[in-house]
C-alpha cells in the first residue's frame, strides 16, 4: 500500500476515535450512558444522518450548522477529531512490530482518556472517577510493559501523596480546598508513567503553565473567566510537553 494512503486510512480511524471522544466528553459529565447510537443535535435533538455524522467532512458539508435548526456547531467538534486524526498520524511507530503497535495502542488511549479530561475540566471543573480509573488501567500496563516499574510505582506515590499533603496543610490552615481530588488523583496515576522525578516536574511545570496561561487569561478578559480556574488542563499540557517535547523544556525545571 503506498505510504500516503495509509497514512490517511490512520488518519481517518484517529478521527473516528475523535468522534467518538466528542460524545463521551458530551454524556459523561451529564451522567449519560455511553451507548452506541447515532449523535444527535445538542439544541433540537434531531438524529443525524449517519452519511452526514462522518468525521469532519460533516461539518464541513453541514457548513458549521445544524441542518434542522441552524444553530451553530461547536468548533470543538471538528478541532478535536483533527486532533485526534493528526495524533494517531504523528505517533504511529516508525519500526512496525507487534510490541510497537501495542506501544502505540496505549499511547493513543492515555491521549484519547486526557482529550476527555481537558475539555470536561474546562467545562464542569471535574475529572471524572471513571476517566481516571480507565486511565489508571491503561497507565498501570504501559508502565509494566515498557517502564521501569519501580519508577513507575514511586511515581504514582508521589503523584499521589505530595499534591495530597500539600492541599491537607492547606486545608488545615486556610480552611479552602486547594486541589481537587481530581487533580491528586491524576497526578497519581501520571505519576505511573512519568516516574519519581518526571512526576514532581509536572507538578512544577503545572502549577507554572497554570499561574502565567489561567492569570494572563482572567487579566486580558478582565473578567472572573471560571474556565481559567480549571487546573487539570495545565496538568494535561504539561504530561504532553514532557512526554512528547521533553527536550524544549527548560533545564531549571529538570533539575527536579
Ligand atoms: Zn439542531
Amino acid at each position: 500500500m503506498p505510504k500516503f494512503l495509509f497514512f490517511t486510512y490512520i488518519f481517518i480511524f484517529g478521527s473516528m476515535i475523535g468522534s467518538f471522544l466528542n460524545v463521551l466528553i458530551y454524556r459523561i459529565p451529564r451522567g449519560l450512558g455511553v451507548v452506541w447510537e447515532r449523535s444527535s443535535c445538542p439544541h433540537c435533538n434531531m438524529k443525524i444522518p449517519f452519511y452526514l455524522n462522518i468525521p469532519l467532512l460533516g461539518f464541513i458539508f453541514l457548513r458549521g450548522k445544524c441542518r434542522n435548526c441552524k444553530e451553530s456547531i461547536h468548533w470543538r467538534y471538528p478541532f478535536v477529531e483533527f486532533l485526534l486524526g493528526c495524533y494517531f498520524i504523528f505517533t504511529f511507530p516508525a519500526v512496525f512490530s507487534p510490541m510497537s503497535i501495542v506501544q502505540w495502542s496505549l499511547i493513543v488511549a492515555i491521549f484519547s482518556i486526557l482529550v476527555c479530561h481537558f475539555f470536561i475540566d474546562i467545562d464542569y471543573h471535574i475529572l471524572p472517577d471513571r476517566l481516571n480509573l480507565g486511565l489508571l488501567l491503561v497507565s498501570s500496563l504501559y508502565a509494566f510493559l515498557f517502564l521501569n516499574w519501580k519508577d513507575a510505582i514511586i511515581g504514582g506515590v508521589i503523584g499521589f501523596i505530595f499534591p495530597f499533603l500539600i492541599s491537607y496543610i492547606f486545608y488545615k490552615l486556610k480552611g479552602i480546598e486547594g486541589l481537587g481530588g481530581g487533580d491528586i488523583k491524576l497526578w497519581g496515576v501520571l505519576g505511573l508513567i512519568l516516574g519519581g522525578s518526571g512526576i514532581i516536574q509536572n507538578i512544577f511545570l503545572s502549577s507554572l503553565l497554570g499561574s502565567v496561561i489561567g492569570g494572563s487569561i482572567l487579566l486580558i478578559k478582565k473578567e472572573n473567566k471560571n474556565y481559567a480556574l480549571a487546573f487539570g488542563p495545565y496538568i494535561i499540557l504539561s504530561y504532553l510537553l514532557q512526554f512528547h517535547f521533553a527536550r524544549f523544556i527548560p533545564s531549571f525545571i529538570k533539575l527536579f
